[in-house]
Parts: C-alpha cells; sequence; structure tokens
C-alpha cells in the first residue's frame, strides 16, 4: 500500500469538543480532517433544549448547535470525513488513521469521541430495544403518547428525560436504586412539581415483560429484595455513559473506567502528538461547554507540539484569535 497523504492534523469525533478543535485548528491554517463519526454531532444530537450554554439567553436546540459548530469550523476551511475510524495506530512517528480501507496520516491527532448511554445489561432489554426500551426521550417520546412509561436514573439525565416525557405520556415513573438523587436542585424542584411524575425510590428494574412491546416491568426493591410488577408501555434508561474508546485502549493511557488520561492541565495523552478532549477523557462535567474548551485546548496544544517539531514552520494559533 503506498504511503498516505500526510496532514497536520486530524481531529476523531464530531462533538462540542471535535468542533471546536477544527474551529481552532482551522482558523490556524493547520486544515485539518475532522473524521466526525457516521453520526455526527455526539449526543446534544439527541438533546432537546439546551438552556445553560453561553449565549444562548432563549436556549437552543441540541441538532441545531451542533450544525451551527460544524458550520463554523467549515468557513474556516476545516474538512469533514462523515464516517467511523474503524483502527489507528499511534506507534510509529507518524499517526495513522483508518476508515475502512482507506489510510490517513498525520503529524498530530485529537482523539474527541465522546460517550455513549450506558444501558441495563437485562437480556429483555436487548430484544425490547426500539420496541418500547429506549435510552433517548427526545428521539422516542412521541411514541409515548398518552402512556405508561418508567425512566431509570437519579442524575440530571433521567430527570431531563422525565420532564421531556411528561409532554407526551399519561404517567411518568422515575425508578432509582437510591433514595437520594444525584440530579441538581433545579432539576428535582421541577421534576417534584410536575403532576404526572411520580418516583419509585431504592428500586431497580429486573426484567421486562412483554412478547412483542414493553407490557409491563418486574421491579426489584433494593432494600428488602421483594420483587413486584407494574403495567408499562416503555422504559426510558438514563444511567449514564462509557467513554467511546475502544480503539484506543491498547495504544492509550487510560483510567478503569476506559477514560483517557492526559496530563494535569494539559489535553496531551502518553502519546507524542496525540491529545484528548471533551467526553472521552471526562467523566466529571461532562457539559457541552467543558467540551468545546477542552476541544480549544487540544487545538492550542496539537498547534504548539506540531510549531515544536524540527523544520516544522509552525504557526501562530492564537494571532488574530
Ligand atoms: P450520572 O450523573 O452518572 O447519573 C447516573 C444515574 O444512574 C445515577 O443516579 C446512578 O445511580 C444511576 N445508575 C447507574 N447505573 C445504574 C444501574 N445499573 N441501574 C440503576 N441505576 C443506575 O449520569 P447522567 O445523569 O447521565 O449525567 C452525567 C453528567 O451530565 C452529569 O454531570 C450531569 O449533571 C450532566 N447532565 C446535565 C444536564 C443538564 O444540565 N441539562 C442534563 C443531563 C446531564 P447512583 O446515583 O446510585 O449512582
Amino acid at each position: 500500500m503506498n504511503d498516505p497523504e500526510t496532514r497536520e492534523l486530524i481531529i476523531i469525533g464530531g462533538g462540542p469538543a471535535g468542533y471546536t478543535a477544527a474551529l481552532y485548528a482551522a482558523r490556524a491554517d493547520l486544515e485539518p480532517l475532522v473524521i466526525e463519526g457516521f453520526q455526527w454531532g455526539g449526543q446534544l444530537m439527541i438533546t432537546s433544549d439546551v438552556e445553560n450554554y453561553p449565549g444562548y439567553p432563549d436556549g437552543v436546540m441540541g441538532p441545531e448547535m451542533m450544525a451551527d459548530f460544524r458550520r463554523q469550523a467549515e468557513k474556516f476551511g476545516a474538512e469533514f470525513l462523515t464516517d467511523d475510524v474503524t483502527r489507528v495506530d499511534f506507534s510509529g512517528g507518524l499517526l495513522r488513521v483508518s476508515v475502512g480501507d482507506d489510510e490517513y496520516a498525520a503529524r498530530a491527532v485529537i482523539v474527541a469521541t465522546g460517550a455513549t448511554a450506558r444501558f441495563l445489561g437485562i437480556p429483555s432489554e436487548e430484544k425490547h430495544k426500539g420496541r418500547g426500551v429506549s435510552a433517548c426521550a427526545t428521539c422516542d417520546a412521541a411514541f409515548f403518547r398518552d402512556r405508561d412509561v418508567y425512566v431509570v436514573g437519579g442524575g440530571d439525565s433521567a430527570f431531563e428525560e422525565a420532564l421531556f416525557l411528561t409532554k407526551f405520556a399519561s404517567r411518568v415513573h422515575l425508578v432509582h436504586r437510591r433514595d437520594e438523587f444525584r440530579a441538581s436542585k433545579i432539576m428535582i424542584d421541577r421534576a417534584e412539581r410536575n403532576e404526572k411524575l411520580d418516583f419509585v425510590l431504592n428500586a431497580v428494574v429486573d426484567e421486562i415483560v412483554g412478547n412483542v412491546k414493553v407490557e409491563a416491568l418486574r421491579l426489584r426493591s433494593t432494600v428488602t429484595g421483594e420483587t413486584w410488577e407494574v403495567p408499562a408501555d416503555g422504559l426510558f434508561v438514563a444511567i449514564g455513559h462509557d467513554p467511546n474508546t475502544a480503539l484506543f485502549r491498547d495504544q492509550l493511557d487510560h483510567d478503569d473506567q476506559g477514560y483517557l488520561v492526559t496530563k494535569p492541565g494539559s489535553t496531551a495523552t502518553n502519546v507524542p502528538g496525540v491529545f484528548a478532549a471533551g467526553d472521552v477523557q471526562d467523566h466529571t462535567y461532562r457539559q457541552a461547554i467543558t467540551a468545546a474548551g477542552s476541544g480549544c485546548m487540544a487545538a492550542l496544544d496539537a498547534e504548539r507540539f506540531l510549531a515544536s517539531l524540527e523544520g516544522h514552520p509552525g504557526t501562530a494559533l492564537t494571532a488574530g484569535r
């Protein structure tokens, strides 16, 4: 195989981190190639109103915001490939990234592949995915008009999903395995004020009952172990996320949950020239604004790295900001 064309920078991932890195890198004339994933846009594509991104006092729809991020990076010359990376090889001097049979090479890579919603992992869940079991109320809530639905989880995602579902469903029950929530107070207050919403505490979903569609759930008390069945038309799982790092695990340092590890105060990974930004390296904040911020940091770090390479002229990334 011929040597692939060598670029300055490849960005893997098309969410707030990847697009912000692309914007900064493109403005620095690094002509980044953004391999944004077949389903570009990341988690905000399955979010409804974003009310906490500064600069949008009236809120903005997640997909609209991501399209804006992308357009802004494109305006300055970022190139996009709407496909999934299938392999990376960071073992040589040049960093190699493959999409099927096509290989790309770069002197620097920014990994911004984000995280993916977690499911419960029970067999009946798999059987009912897309038939009453979902991890995305924004995508699927409208199918549950005047229905009785359950949401699992006690964090902001679960509350957001449950509140959104109350616009459609006749009744929404939020099942949580403890009697204290992780969600922010404002979300809990909103949920408590919502007459369509109630809580089932100290309980987990043990089994999803139904042939073609979801008909009932078997719940289990986390205190007594007692189980009971409740009629249900749908189940929304909102129990957190896993980082999308399978491609990198044998090459980049990661923690025991799979999140990439970056050097303190930087986006540098253990491989020179490879940087990580956004949810793929952050299990603490996980906000669009923090992902975007770290995407900016990664572009600055990558540019400084490129400028430091022997014989490389470098560019002034910070100039003209
Ligand atoms: P999270 O905060 O990690 O909450 C996950 C929830 O799922 C926890 O309550 C956890 O229970 C529960 N859980 C985990 N595994 C479970 C299992 N196997 N069975 C039953 N329950 C299980 O995740 P998140 O809600 O996705 O939020 C992630 C981050 O995004 C947070 O920082 C959050 O603030 C942010 N976020 C913000 C907004 C917003 O501001 N609009 C919206 C969504 C998310 P325990 O509590 O017992 O561990």
